[in-house]
C-alpha cells in the first residue's frame, strides 16, 4: 500500500528535528528550547501541508518575528527566512534518503509551496520589525542628538554669562589704568587702546554666544518698529568704510523697488543679521571685490540679496554654514581679524542671522556655484521677509492710524 503525506511526513520528521537543530542551534540548552519551537514548526506544517493551506503557519511566524533574535543560533541563521530554507533542504535531503523515489517527489511537491508561501510570509514580517527596529533606533538617536545639543545649548550660556564678569573687570580696570598714567605717557593708550579692541571683540563673541541661545530656546524676542531698508543699509556703507577702504573692496547699494518702503521689523536685530551677511561677504572675498546689495519686492515679500565675487561655498555646505558652528575650512586659518581674509570668528554669525530672519518669519538661503580660491564664482544670500506694512503692536498702530495714513516718511531723528 503506498504511504500517505502524513506518513511520510512523519516518517522524516525525527530525523529532519534533529538535523535542523544540530544545524542551527548552538549549546545544549539552546538546542533544547530550539526543540520545542521547532516542534511547534513541524507541527504546523503537517497541518499545512495536509490542509495546502500555508496560512497555518502564520500566528507561529508572527510570534518569532516578535520575538528577540536567538542570538546563539548560527550566525547568518538567525533570520526566519534562513531558518525556513534550511527546513527545506534538510527536509528535500531526508526525503531523498529515506523515501521511495515517487513518495519522496511526491512529498516535496507539497511542501514546495508551502515553503514558498511561508518564506514569502517570513520577508514581509521580517521587513515589517526591520522597519519598526530602524524607525525605534532613528528616534533614539534623534533623542541622543537633542540631548546633546542642549547641553551644548546650555554650556553657550553659561560659559557667555560666566565671561561677561571678567570681561567687565578687565574692562573696568583698563579704564582705570588710563585715567591713572599720565596724558603724554603714550605707550600706555595704546597698550589700553589695544586691551579695549580686544575686550570689544570679545563682547562681540559673548553677546553672540547669548544671542545663539535666546535663538535656541526660542527666547528671542523682537521689538517692531517702522524700518526702511535703504537706511539700514546706508547705516552699513557709514559702518563698514574703514574696513571696505583697508580690504579695496567696493559695497555698492542698488536702489529696488521695496527698500524705500516703509515696513515693520525689528530695526536693531535687521541691521545686525544684513551686517553679519556683509561682513562674512568682506571676510570672504580676496581684496578688491565688489559687495552688491540688491533686492526685489514680491507679493507678500521683500527680498533682499547680499552678493560678492569672494570664494564662493560648495553645495554640500550650503546648509551646514547655518548650523552654529558651522564653519568651513580649517579653524587654524581663522585669524583675529573679524572682517580680514578668511579672518575670525567663532562659526555663530550665520546661525544667528538664520534665527533672527526666522524670528520675522523670513527665510534664508545662499547661492553659489561653489568653492573656489582662485576662480572665486562668489555667493549670494538671499534673504525673504515678510512685507509687513502694518505694525503688530497695537500702541504703534495707534500712532501711525489705519493703513492709509501711514506717514511717507518719518521724522528724520526717528
Ligand atoms: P564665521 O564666524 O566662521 O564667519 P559664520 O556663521 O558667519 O561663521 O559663517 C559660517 C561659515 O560659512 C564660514 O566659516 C564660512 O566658511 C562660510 N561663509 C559664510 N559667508 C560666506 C561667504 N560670503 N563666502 C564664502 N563663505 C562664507
Amino acid at each position: 500500500m503506498p504511504m500517505s503525506i502524513q506518513d511520510s511526513l512523519e516518517k522524516i520528521r525525527p530525523a529532519l528535528q534533529m538535523r535542523v537543530s544540530n544545524s542551527l542551534a548552538r549549546g545544549a540548552g539552546v538546542r533544547e528550547n530550539f526543540q520545542e519551537q521547532l516542534g511547534r514548526l513541524l507541527d504546523l506544517l503537517a497541518q499545512a501541508v495536509l490542509s495546502g493551506d500555508a496560512t497555518w503557519l502564520d500566528p507561529l511566524l508572527e510570534e518569532w518575528a516578535a520575538a528577540r533574535t536567538q542570538t546563539d543560533l548560527e550566525e547568518g541563521e538567525r533570520n526566519l527566512g534562513g531558518l525556513l530554507h534550511k527546513v527545506a533542504a534538510h527536509s528535500f535531503e531526508i526525503a531523498r534518503e529515506s523515501l521511495d523515489s515517487p513518495q519522496a517527489i511526491e512529498l516535496t511537491a507539497s511542501l514546495m509551496p508551502i515553503y514558498l508561501q511561508a518564506v514569502e510570509k517570513a520577508a514581509e514580517l521580517e521587513n515589517r520589525s526591520r522597519v519598526e527596529y530602524l524607525a525605534h533606533e532613528l528616534e533614539s538617536a534623534q533623542a541622543r542628538l537633542k540631548k546633546f545639543d542642549k547641553s551644548k545649548s546650555n554650556f553657550i550660556a553659561v560659559a557667555a554669562h560666566e565671561l561677561k564678569t571678567p570681561l567687565t573687570l578687565i574692562e573696568g580696570y583698563a579704564a582705570m589704568i588710563g585715567d591713572l598714567a599720565s596724558r603724554d605717557n603714550e605707550q600706555i593708550h595704546m597698550l589700553i587702546q589695544g586691551t579695549h579692541t580686544g575686550i570689544w571683540r570679545m563682547r562681540e563673541i559673548v553677546d553672540d554666544m547669548i544671542d545663539v541661545s535666546m535663538i535656541d530656546n526660542r527666547l528671542l524676542t523682537l521689538n517692531f518698529q517702522p524700518v526702511w531698508l535703504n537706511r539700514v543699509f546706508n547705516m552699513l556703507q557709514a559702518d563698514f568704510s574703514d574696513i571696505l577702504q583697508q580690504r579695496k573692496h567696493t559695497l555698492e547699494i542698488r536702489p529696488f523697488a521695496g527698500s524705500d518702503e516703509l515696513i515693520f521689523a525689528d530695526p536693531e536685530r535687521l541691521y545686525q543679521a544684513v551686517k553679519n551677511l556683509v561682513s562674512n561677504a568682506i571676510k570672504y572675498t580676496p581684496d578688491g571685490g565688489t559687495i552688491t546689495i540688491d533686492g526685489r519686492t514680491l507679493p507678500g515679500f521683500v527680498e533682499v540679496t547680499v552678493a560678492d565675487t569672494g570664494i564662493g561655498i560648495a553645495p554640500e555646505n550650503q546648509e551646514v554654514i547655518f548650523e552654529k558652528f558651522g564653519q568651513l575650512g580649517d579653524v587654524s586659518l581663522h585669524s583675529s581679524g573679524k572682517t580680514k581674509f578668511k579672518g575670525g570668528g567663532p562659526g555663530l554669525g550665520l546661525a544667528i542671522t538664520k534665527g533672527i530672519i526666522e524670528a520675522h518669519n523670513g527665510s534664508i538661503w545662499v547661492e553659489s556655484e561653489g568653492y573656489d580660491e582662485v576662480k572665486c564664482p562668489g555667493s549670494i544670500f538671499h534673504v525673504l521677509l515678510p512685507l509687513r506694512t502694518q505694525p503688530s503692536d497695537p500702541k504703534l498702530a495707534k500712532l501711525f492710524g489705519a493703513d492709509e495714513n501711514l506717514p511717507a516718511q518719518l521724522p528724520d531723528e526717528y
